[in-house]
């Protein structure tokens, strides 16, 4: 038993020594419930010159809408009941997602709540920068953590 939770955590250990190799252009995912959206979007309007600097990523609503208030280029997935969310999750498994920033509702059920869950798990276990709100949001975009280059 006591070697099985070892080995669990030196496997989660070799997780976290991924993060040291983030590029300095980031693959950076978006993502927000209906009642969330305008705020991801404002604040991508807000952040608009640093995002445009790295590859972006969201499901199919969410990309669409700050695509079109922004001008910015995202590669869109399918919206978020329809499986965007297992399938930003399945690119996060790869190691091919930074960051997301994921503004969920708290106060709605969603119909893909399973798919959310899965996601956010992915994201701890591959130890992604997260952020749910915008607070964390600001944080995140503005450490110098987010510039960094594995090559510095
Ligand atoms: P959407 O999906 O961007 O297609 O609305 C988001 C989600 O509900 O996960």
């Amino acid at each position: 038993m006591i070697s099985c939770v070892g080995k669990m955590y030196n496997t989660y250990n070799s997780f976290i020594k991924i993060k040291d190799n983030m590029p300095k252009k980031k693959n950076i995912a978006l993502i927000a419930h209906d009642a969330r959206k305008p705020e991801l979007v404002e604040w991508s309007k807000h952040n608009k010159d640093i995002l445009k600097q790295h590859m972006l990523f969201a499901t199919g609503t969410t990309g669409k809408k700050i695509s079109e208030e922004t001008g910015l280029d995202i590669h869109c997935y399918k919206s978020g009941p329809l499986g965007g969310d297992q399938q930003i999750g399945a690119r996060i498994s790869e190691n091919e997602i930074d960051l997301l920033f994921f503004f969920w509702d708290p106060l709605l059920a969603q119909p893909h709540d399973v798919d959310v869950k899965a996601l956010l798990r992915l994201s701890v276990l591959y130890n992604i920068p997260v952020a749910c709100n915008r607070s964390t949001a600001d944080f995140l975009i503005t450490s110098v953590l987010f510039g960094h280059d594995k090559d510095d």
